[in-house]
């Protein structure tokens, strides 16, 4: 494999695009942070250099690796600062329409040998293959929130991924020190498959009055031994993203048991998108989380 992946480009600097940029500097990769709104980049690199102090306490990095990690980390402000990148990895809002442009739009920058990829958590990487120029040389590579801390990576390729692709993707991974599944590529892939319907009927069970918050995630964490309540994980994931993954599983596999919950959507409605919006089914403001229902 002559082709080595050094600049990675992140187009998205909410909480994933902020931890891939983590990993990926600590790792030794060089990386361009662009987003849409330019303060998100300033408030990612602001969490990630937290975030890393906190590694440095804990003795996971020394002070020196996190410095030359930071200083890896650029910010590019529009996607034209993308061009110099071996691969490019897109983690805005979990929106095909919104990824669909970023795309379209991204590709005319990029190195024909570039490599593009989505950490999309649900939509179909052959069709956003086909808002690119290069459908061979894109894939999906899923991380999980939060991402210095978990250790799978999703490998999803689309109908016309090569296998040079998915072999330097594979090796990218390697080198994030994660582990690879690989999926196939059908809704939602394989951890969401089976997560999010899991929170979906949590939130049913909160809907139908069967129990509250509390008992709910209660319930699961010691009933079914989960380090995390399902309504406390959701919020975790944030619920707007939550609800576009039910929603591309109903519409992909057209099953009613994919019907995403009514209050799910009141909750997306209201702007209660969790953790990342200060309230979700536990209300984060004050000291300690305070269930909402
Ligand atoms: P987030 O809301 O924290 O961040 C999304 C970012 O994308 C925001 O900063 C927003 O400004 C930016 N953005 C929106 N439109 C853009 C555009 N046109 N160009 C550039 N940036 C744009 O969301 P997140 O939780 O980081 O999720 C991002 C992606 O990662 C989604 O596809 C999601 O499904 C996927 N994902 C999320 C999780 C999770 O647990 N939250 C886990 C795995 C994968």
């Amino acid at each position: 494999m002559d082709q080595q992946i050094r600049t990675v480009g992140i187009i998205g600097a909410g909480q994933m695009g902020n931890g891939i940029a983590h990993v990926a500097s600590v790792a030794g990769f060089n990386i361009k942070l662009h987003d849409v709104a330019e303060e998100r980049i300033n408030a990612a690199l602001a969490t990630i250099d937290g975030n890393m102090a906190r590694q440095v306490s804990k003795g996971a990095i020394a002070d020196e690796e996190r410095r030359a990690a930071m200083s890896r980390i650029t910010a590019a402000p529009t996607l034209e600062g993308l061009g110099a990148c071996d691969l490019v990895i897109e983690a805005a809002t979990e929106s095909e329409e919104v990824k669909r442009k970023i795309f379209t739009a991204v590709c005319p920058y990029l190195r024909p040998d570039a490599l593009l990829a989505s950490n999309t958590s649900s939509i179909s990487i052959t069709r956003l293959a086909a808002a690119t120029d290069r459908p061979e040389r894109f894939i999906g590579i899923h991380f999980m929130n939060p991402v210095p801390l978990m250790q799978l990576v999703e490998l999803i390729r689309g109908i016309a991924t090569d296998d040079h692709t998915f072999e330097l993707a594979k090796d990218f991974v390697a080198k994030l020190h994660k582990t690879a599944s690989v999926s196939e590529d059908f809704p939602a892939f394989i951890v969401n498959r089976i997560l999010l319907p899991m929170i979906n009927e949590a939130v049913y069970t909160l809907y139908e009055g069967v129990g509250s918050v509390e008992a709910i995630d209660t319930a699961m964490k010691l009933g079914a031994n989960h380090p995390m309540g399902p309504l406390q994980l959701a919020d975790f994931i944030g619920l707007d993203t939550c609800l576009s993954v039910m929603q591309v599983l109903h519409d992909g596999l057209a099953d009613s048991k994919y019907r995403p919950c009514p209050l799910l959507v009141k909750y997306v409605e209201a702007g209660w998108l969790g953790r990342k919006a200060g309230r979700g089914f536990y209300d984060y403001r004050g000291e300690k989380p305070v269930p909402t229902r």
